[in-house]
């Protein structure tokens, strides 16, 4: 057995594992980096890898980190079969067509230089490509035991996003070896989604380690959204709030489907103003399953075909959403505003004080976003200038992984097993968090705790 790191080692972005055993080649997880330009330039880099020459993919779940350079692979003659969970093959029905676009529009803000170190010719990959891509997709039920050559693999809830899944592994021989891929690891207690499983027993395991050396804050998030309310309902004004489509927003739909659930006069109007948010939206509605029930009781899924809820699709009813005085929500994506409708909203509310914005998610250095958030008087968007006199708030609790502890708690389920894992392989994050997760879990008497370096190979 050959075991390659070709993604994610020492980066939170770009996951990408290679599996060999005697019949199969295969990749758990395909993704693109992303961030900054220089991280974003090795998914260019990955244009060499000889992509005919893998079997299958085995994806742990559907954000782009993880699944993007899919379509690449199939671009560059990848003619194996792509191995889902059923709400993972939907998610990428939504996701990649929009990876798409937005490599597109990359590609026209790339220098000459890069172009012509990296060999391009227009962009990694388009929807054509994309298309072909989600025709590969074989989706496999949770927990059911799937054949392909000389492995046996199952899916197993991660409690991370819709779908999202550990990666189970078992390879035959004398004697059969087993793995696990972890993906992103879930937080211990889900506001919304089920809670992860006790991770599977496996002889080498391969963890993610993106909180590796943070813990989580706790906060009384639905007192902050209480308040939110209260002072928006006051000002008449609009309660702005960035969100990413997929799992973000409707995170905070039901919140505010909770919230109203204790404060009824604090109801308002809700617009979801993005066309990706809304396509997802009505997937969680597919799979109630991977909801906590008790939330499925209280009535959530009607609430979200409800008419509190305004889906907005067409551009022209975005812009008519201008003459909407409030109070209202307004949820609108990208989460970190550096592209999307919610630009659009900044640019014509962000000057009026009686709104306000709330940050619900993480905003990377270099965006729209994150300057309004350290404050910011003025911020350029479309080539304007304008004020900033909208109130902040910010909400931290809702990160869709599971902090330092966390981490640790998944390492204790695996070490809880009668003969704990050989080795765990931290990977799918920074280098600092790496290191000080391998510390962390120095409790682990009998197993190996292994940093894996860039194109590292081991065999098995
Ligand atoms: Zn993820």
């Amino acid at each position: 057995m050959r075991l390659q790191f070709l993604g994610a080692t020492g980066y939170v972005t770009g996951s990408r594992t290679l599996l060999e055993t005697p019949r199969a080649r295969i990749y758990i997880d395909s993704g693109l980096y992303q961030g900054p330009s220089y991280v974003q330039d090795k998914n260019y880099e990955a244009l060499e890898l000889d992509a005919s020459s893998i079997d299958a993919v085995i994806l742990t779940h559907a954000h782009i980190d993880h699944s993007g350079l899919l379509p690449l692979l199939v671009k560059k003659g990848f003619a194996g079969v792509i191995y889902t969970t059923p709400a993972t093959r939907d998610l990428l029905e939504v996701l990649l067509p929009d990876a798409a676009h937005i490599l597109r529009e990359d590609f026209k803000f790339l220098s000459k230089k890069k172009i012509r170190d990296f060999h391009l010719s227009g962009p990694l990959y388009d929807e054509e490509d994309v298309k072909k891509t989600l025709e590969r997709v074989h989706p496999v039920e949770f927990a059911k035991e799937h054949q392909f050559k000389d492995i046996t693999f199952s899916f197993h809830w991660a409690g991370h996003i819709l779908g999202a899944a550990y990666i189970h592994i078992k390879v035959e021989g004398e004697p059969p070896k087993t793995f696990l891929f972890s993906g992103d690891i879930g937080p211990r207690k889900h506001i919304f989604h089920n809670n992860r499983e006790k991770p599977p027993r496996a002889d080498y395991v391969i963890m993610e380690s993106t909180y590796g050396m943070r813990r989580h804050e706790k906060e009384n998030y639905m007192n902050k959204l209480r308040k939110s309310m209260e002072w928006i309902k006051r000002k008449k004004g609009m309660l702005i709030i960035p969100s990413f489509a997929v799992g973000r927003t409707q995170l905070v739909l039901y919140v505010l489907f909770k919230l109203w659930k204790l404060f009824p006069e604090l109801k308002l109007q809700i617009f979801v103003d993005s066309p990706m948010a809304t396509r997802a939206t009505r997937l969680y509605m597919n799979y109630p399953h991977e909801i906590k029930q008790e939330i499925i009781h209280e009535g959530f899924m009607q609430f979200l075909q409800s008419r509190d809820i305004q889906y907005i699709e067409d551009v022209g009813e975005s812009k008519y959403l201008n003459y909407f005085n409030g109070p209202g929500i307004l949820i609108s994506a990208s989460g970190m505003c550096n592209g999307g409708r919610i630009v659009h909203h900044l640019y014509n509310r962000i000057w009026d004080s009686r709104n306000m914005i709330l940050f619900v998610g993480y905003q990377a250095e270099g965006t729209l976003g994150r300057q309004i958030l350290e404050g910011a008087n003025r911020v350029k968007i479309f080539n304007r200038e304008i004020p900033v006199r909208t109130k902040l708030e910010t909400i931290n609790s809702f990160s869709a992984h599971t902090d330092k502890r966390g981490l640790e708690a998944f390492a204790k389920d695996l070490n809880s097993y009668q003969k704990p894992p050989e080795i765990i392989f931290i990977n799918h994050g920074e280098d600092e968090p790496r290191y000080e997760l391998q510390k962390s879990l120095s409790f682990m008497k009998s197993t190996k705790i292994e940093i894996p370096k860039s194109e590292a190979v081991y065999y098995l």
